[in-house]
């Protein structure tokens, strides 16, 4: 029985998705078990270049079974367009299951997190606005909707009138917008309900059974360990907590069946959104990292918004490992830090003069400040490289030392965004 968590170790777009893709061939399940459509997974593989919001990365292998698990916020529509979109561009049909017990994103979601951060204005957090706050807070006030409901006309009407009682308060007297009913709700979600109908089932039992028979299973996690709402940079954190700990419940399978933790960390640093970010790089130099960093320049897979970019932070990666349990790290991106002929890498923070070495919480994040070591680049074009003897010697350097920064063996090394572009480190 084993299972491996692929997560992120930073603010998210670390390349989960290329990571979970190059992974999924020895794969038979792909699970997703948090968030939604908030975060965008790029893949970059022989059928194109796609960006997965939902869709488990497994999607491109026709012998993987790709699940969404009790813990994912399904947006119905964001889901049936991906699926669309994939087939249209030539992808085989993957196989899909989506969990009776995943709960639902609805359309007063979309529209209160729009209005709560036009409310905010200036204060407001970058949420994507998918929905994804309001429907977890939904979830945990224990008046969100099951996808076992859609199937259920009268308890989905008493289950969106005891949610719409408090949020018409707000649609009226707060944000000064229409309020909603249930009537008008209806048809929408039960024809969506129709839809996904094929997909549904008990993806618990599915994974239990898959276990018992040795089967391998990938738990793809969305964004990364800074945005954990208890370990993260509150409050500039996600709804859901993205950390392996958690994948265990958000796909419904035993937290002793997770054997490998392999966090997925990024060669520099990338953040979405606001919140401190104490190696941020502002001015020219932070926007020629930015146009050199991912497949095409650091721009969000979802929002399309620039990335704030900035160098490798040691004392986060190495306290997102440890939040993420990593046993093992994929590091990726390298490639991008070729054009340099000297590398800064944050090895601690200066807080008040004092030096900190462990990650702070959000009040002390605010005050830190980077303390560079300089680390001589390679100044070359790594991303041909396939075995780690490939890499000039720079490059084995950088990355020897980021293993002992960090304390996790690096096992694997990401030199491009296409899914040959993996160096497998003994
Ligand atoms: P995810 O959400 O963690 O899957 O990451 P994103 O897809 O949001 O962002 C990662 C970006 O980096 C995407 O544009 C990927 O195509 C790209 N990418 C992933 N790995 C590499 C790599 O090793 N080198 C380069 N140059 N780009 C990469």
């Amino acid at each position: 029985m084993s299972a491996t968590a692929i997560v992120g170790a930073n603010w998210g777009d670390e390349g989960k998705g290329k990571t979970t893709d190059y992974l999924a061939v020895e794969a038979d399940f792909v699970v997703r078990f948090q968030g939604g459509g908030n975060a965008g997974h790029t893949i970059i593989n022989n059928y194109g270049k796609f960006v997965l919001h939902l869709l488990p990365s497994g999607v491109f292998y026709p012998g993987v079974v790709n699940v969404l698990g009790p813990g994912v916020a399904l947006n119905i529509s964001t889901f049936l367009k991906e699926l669309d979109l994939l087939v249209r561009n030539g992808v085989p049909e993957p196989t899909l299951r989506i969990s009776t017990r995943a709960q639902v994103i609805l359309p007063y979601h979309l529209l209160l997190d729009k209005y709560e951060e036009e409310r905010l204005n200036k204060q407001q957090f970058g949420s994507t606005q998918q929905g994804i706050a309001p429907f977890y807070a939904d979830k945990y006030l224990k008046v969100g909707v099951q996808v076992a409901d859609l199937f259920e006309a009268d308890r989905l009407r008493q289950r969106l009138a005891m949610a719409l009682t408090t949020k018409n308060v707000f649609f009226e007297h707060l944000y000064h917008r229409p309020t909603l009913s249930v009537d008008e709700l209806m048809p929408g979600l039960l024809q969506a309900g129709e839809r996904i109908k094929p997909f549904v089932c008990d993806t618990t039992s599915l994974l239990h059974e898959a276990l018992r028979q040795n089967k391998r299973i990938l738990l793809e996690g969305q964004l990364g360990a800074l945005r954990d709402p208890d370990h993260g940079i509150y409050p500039y954190s996600t709804s859901s907590s993205p950390l392996a700990g958690f994948a265990a419940v958000g796909a419904g399978i035993p937290p002793y069946a997770i054997q490998r933790i392999v966090a997925v960390v990024k060669a520099y640093s990338s953040c979405v959104g606001t919140g401190p970010f104490v190696t941020e790089l502002l001015g020219p130099e932070g926007d020629e990292l930015r146009n050199r960093g991912g497949d095409d320049g650091e721009y969000g897979a979802t929002t399309g918004r620039p990335r704030r970019v900035g160098w490798f932070d040691a004392v986060a990666t190495r306290y997102g490992c440890r939040v993420q349990g990593a046993t093992e790290v994929a590091l990726t991106l390298l490639d991008v830090l070729g054009y340099r002929d000297e590398i800064p890498v944050c090895v601690a923070y200066e807080v008040e003069g004092e030096v900190v070495e462990e990650f702070p919480t959000s009040a002390t994040l605010d005050r830190a400040r980077p303390i560079f070591e300089y680390w001589p680049g390679w100044q070359s074009d790594i991303s041909e490289a396939r075995t780690f003897e490939d890499l000039p010697k720079n490059a084995q350097v950088y990355t020897h030392k980021i293993e002992t920064l960090i304390g996790v063996p690096i096992k694997w090394i990401s030199v491009g965004p296409t899914r040959e572009a993996m160096i497998m480190k003994n």
